[in-house]
């Protein structure tokens, strides 16, 4: 059998051979080609890229070279997929070579995570004071993602063990925040005292004291006018400045006071004499002055203008105040503090020029005057000692200055014509008086209080006049 094997290949002739050989080389050069020297794409980087939320985004690369004879051919690469840098989420980038009809491919995952915590923000105080017993009014929080934007709704609050509360807030990608307000449950806070009636009494030797009283409230605590303390030194008897002293204390020992000022003086004539000197200030006014004229007529009184000016349309005013027997009388070119008390000379200059306009207005020169704040203000305390200065030299150059022994207070802490009415005939002790009131524009509190001051006044059988250098001054203690 194997001879005659041996004797059929021996028959075949030598160019089949040949043929057989090359066929054989062919088809290893195609499987070499085919199957073995196959692209082998390799990437640049990590194949799994995790990258926070708006970070930029770079394709690290790729090499493709072919696997026995590493043959670059890069260039067969198509890549597909885009990353969103903006969005959270998993994406691919496939790159693709074709090569020889046949298909290879890489893949690389790309992951876009949100890793910053939302902000989380605590109005209000922290540490924050709540009255002892009470709870916390909530002053608000605030939550802002920067990829979930805002989510102050889903804060969670918890009030702890201690008092104090906690508030918590995740994203949506679970990234949490805890922020703690500490809640101290205490009264920190000082009560609130005020004065009742005016802040400064004038009043004479061996008249009585009446005491105005305070009011006081409190934050946490009721506190009332009966929880108040006061401290009383005030001698009707020995002419002199007194404080009288309002204290109020809450349950958790804060404590406020307020002070009055008393002045005691001695009547300015002794025993005889019950007269109200009415002093209007800043005048005259369009609105205000022809009204209180009108009453001052009918009431048949007389009153005493310290006047400013205010241009010249309103000259028949200070005409008419002069021709109804009252007395127009000096206060202030300007009325502007720093101006006028600058200097000596300043101060000269601005009442020579007030008393000028007078004169062309009623044929007289006034003599009588009023410091702008009066003898005792401390607005003039920018030029030390200008006040004890200016008080010689005017009664020098023959004025006669004078100040208020009442305060009707409606320039200042009266807030209605009641009060102006209220501060005017509770300091009336039967002498003489120098009250102040102003007739600048809208000062209807004076301008309504008036008729029924007037009245009080003559039932309490004072007489009304008008100024003149024969009547008491009233000066009060120069305090610069
Ligand atoms: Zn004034």
């Amino acid at each position: 059998m194997v001879n005659h094997m041996k004797s059929v290949l021996k028959k075949v002739p030598h160019y089949v051979w040949w043929i057989l050989a090359i066929v054989l080389l062919i088809i290893s050069i195609l499987i070499f080609y085919f199957f073995i020297e196959i692209p082998v794409i390799k990437l640049n980087g990590k194949e799994q890229i995790t990258l926070s939320y708006q970070d930029t985004y770079k394709d690290p690369g790729y090499q493709v070279k072919t696997k026995v004879l590493q043959k670059n051919i890069k260039s067969c690469i198509k890549t597909k997929g885009n990353v969103n840098t903006k969005k959270i989420g998993t994406y691919t980038i496939t790159y693709t070579c074709n090569y020889h009809h046949r298909t290879f491919t890489k893949k690389r995952t790309i992951k876009i995570v949100d890793k910053k915590n939302p902000e989380l923000t605590l109005k209000g105080d922290n540490p924050i004071y709540v009255c002892p017993g009470k709870e916390l009014q909530e002053p608000g929080f605030q939550a802002i993602d920067e990829y979930d934007g805002d989510l102050t709704k889903n804060v969670v609050i918890k009030k702890l063990e201690d008092g104090s509360y906690e508030y918590q807030v995740k994203d949506s990608s679970n990234n949490q925040v805890i922020k703690t307000r500490k809640v101290e449950y205490k009264d920190i806070t000082k009560p609130t005292i005020t004065l009742k009636g005016p802040t400064t009494l004038y009043l004479t030797v061996g008249s009585r004291y009446p005491e105005y009283g305070a009011s006081a409230s409190d934050n946490c605590d009721a506190i009332g006018s009966n929880n108040i303390t006061i401290k009383n030194n005030v001698n009707m008897n020995q002419p002199g400045t007194y404080s009288v002293v309002y204290s109020v204390k809450d349950k958790s020992g804060n404590e406020s006071s307020v002070t009055r000022t008393v002045k005691v003086s001695r009547p300015a004539y002794s025993g005889k004499g019950k007269t109200i000197y009415l002093t209007f200030d800043d005048g005259p006014s369009g609105d205000i002055t022809p009204q209180i004229l009108d009453i001052l007529k009918e009431e048949g009184v007389k009153a005493t203008f310290f006047v400013i000016n205010h241009g010249s349309s309103l000259d028949y005013l200070i005409k008419r105040e002069h021709d109804e027997g009252h007395t127009v009388a000096l206060h202030s070119y300007t009325h502007n503090y720093g101006q006028i008390y600058a200097s000596e000379s300043a101060y000269f200059n601005d009442l020579r020029m007030i008393q000028t306009k007078v004169k062309n207005i009623i044929g007289v020169a006034p003599t009588l005057i009023r410091f702008p704040g009066g003898s005792s203000n401390t607005v003039s305390k920018f030029n030390p000692g200008i006040m004890t200065r200016l008080t010689n030299q005017v009664e020098q150059q023959g004025f006669d200055y004078f100040d208020w022994n009442i305060d009707s207070e409606d320039a200042g802490g009266a807030s209605s014509s009641k009060e102006v009415y209220d501060n005017v005939t509770s300091a009336l002790r039967g002498g003489n008086y120098i009250v102040l009131m102003h007739d600048f524009s809208s000062n209807y509190k004076t301008l309504n209080a008036l008729r029924d001051i007037i009245r009080y006044g003559k039932a309490q059988g004072y007489t009304f006049a008008a100024l003149s250098h024969n009547s008491i001054k009233a000066h009060h203690g120069v305090n610069n």
